[in-house]
């Protein structure tokens, strides 16, 4: 069992939010781009990383295209010092390559680059992340997103049913078990178009519905329908600060899908946390082998970042091993995982049953015992499992 992925978070950065789609030109990136925008005009830290290797157009977007990004060197090393306008804070693939040079970006050192967008600019303290993700559900894509803890993401797809396939892809990646990554909701965009002398009036160009039916399948909502605004497009191609333009439709559009992302984080984040336990029977701080005489159980609790942040010690009781009801009183006490020397199966299944996954074997240091379960160096190979680490003794007879 995976407790803990190793994902990874930025520094200073508290929230990313991922905005994809299963094709480009369904104005994904207009999005990403407009929705930090508007997350940073309503006073949050925001950053735009713009993932889209293939085809950046964040300088586009932003009318940086001559500029080149400048590196500083810090105690972390080599940094890259993000751009800032509008409000946003950003970095683009297409700040460091020469557009004129044809890039062909494969497998691992698109990844690698990928990464060094995100770890390597100095982002300083920022509120959410937007990233402008690229297309599709390739090897990139997914590597990119188990490398790092992404809050959730934003689909978007135009009306058309052969763009809602696409997206249903992309969704299908982020929802998948071992991805696990939380959908905030769908954007349809290019939904209708309007003549200016006819603001009533609605033209489906692409069909209807899609958006809708996208959200329904992944039971999560259709955050905002975008129409298509000759505006939209005039601006984009600029460089200028959308939240400038005169259309009410799409200054609400975006202001709402800021919203929703806001209060999902904050709601998501008022529940409190629980944090990992794992018992470990314990004789003078080591793993005591014989789990059906020991004395006392260390209880380890782990934050999400696999630190320990916490130590308790709970008494064996009377009785020994699981006779003495210590499954029960470890299962209240939260515990999911014991780290243990010798057990037979019968015990083992008295854990299981109790939510407790057992791990045989272990010996010495009984905290570096949870280290080592915690980087995935321990594993049960029935009753006597192995330590792959370093071996860690003690300083008593066992
Ligand atoms: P993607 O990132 O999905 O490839 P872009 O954001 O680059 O797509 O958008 C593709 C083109 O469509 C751009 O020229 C953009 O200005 C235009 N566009 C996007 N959304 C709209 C809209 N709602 N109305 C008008 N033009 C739009």
């Amino acid at each position: 069992m995976n407790f803990f992925m190793q994902r990874e978070k930025i520094m200073g950065v508290k929230h990313i939010v991922v905005v994809a789609s299963g094709k480009g030109g369904v104005g994904k990136s207009t999005i990403a781009a407009n929705l930090a925008i508007t997350l940073a005009g309503k006073g949050y830290k925001t950053a735009l990383v713009d993932a889209d290797l293939y085809g950046p157009s964040v300088p586009k977007l932003f009318d940086l295209e001559e500029e080149r990004i400048s590196v500083v060197t810090t105690e972390a090393g080599e940094m890259m010092l993000p751009f800032e306008k509008y409000g946003v804070k950003m970095n683009s693939i297409g700040f460091i390559v020469d557009k004129t040079h044809a890039v062909i970006w494969r497998g691992p050192l698109a990844a690698n680059a990928l990464m060094q967008l995100f770890k390597n600019t100095e982002w300083g303290e920022i509120d959410y992340m937007v990233v402008d993700f690229p297309p599709g559900t390739g090897d990139i894509q997914i590597s990119t997103l188990q490398q790092m803890q992404i809050d959730g993401a934003i689909v978007v797809t135009t009306p058309q049913i052969l763009a809602v396939n696409d997206a249903r892809k992309g969704a299908e990646m982020f929802s998948s078990e071992s991805m696990n990554i939380p959908l905030f909701g769908v954007v349809e965009n290019m939904s209708w178009f309007s003549p200016k002398s006819h603001p009533e009036e609605k033209y489906f160009l692409f069909g209807n519905g899609g958006g809708e039916k996208l959200a329904k399948e992944f039971n999560t909502s259709l955050l905002a329908q975008i129409p298509i605004v000759q505006e939209v497009g005039e601006i984009a191609e600029a460089g200028k600060n959308l939240m400038a333009c005169e259309n009410e439709t799409i200054i609400e559009a975006f202001s709402i899908i800021a919203d929703t992302i806001v209060d999902q984080i904050s709601i998501r984040d008022s529940f409190p946390k629980t944090n990992l336990k794992i018992a470990v029977p314990t004789v003078d701080n080591c793993v005591d082998e014989h789990f059906g005489h020991c004395d006392h159980y260390t209880i380890y609790e782990i934050d999400e970042n696999k630190f320990i942040v916490g130590e308790e010690i709970v008494p064996a009781g009377n009785g020994c091993g699981c006779k003495s009801g210590i499954a029960t009183e470890l299962q209240l006490r939260g515990v999911k995982v014991m780290l243990a020397g010798n057990m037979g199966d019968s015990a083992k299944e008295v854990l299981r049953i109790s939510d407790i996954e057992v791990v045989r074997g272990c010996s010495g240091d009984a905290r570096q015992a949870v280290i080592d379960f915690l980087h995935g160096k321990l594993v049960d190979s029935g009753v006597g499992c192995e330590s792959h680490g370093e071996e860690h003794h003690c300083n008593h007879n066992h």
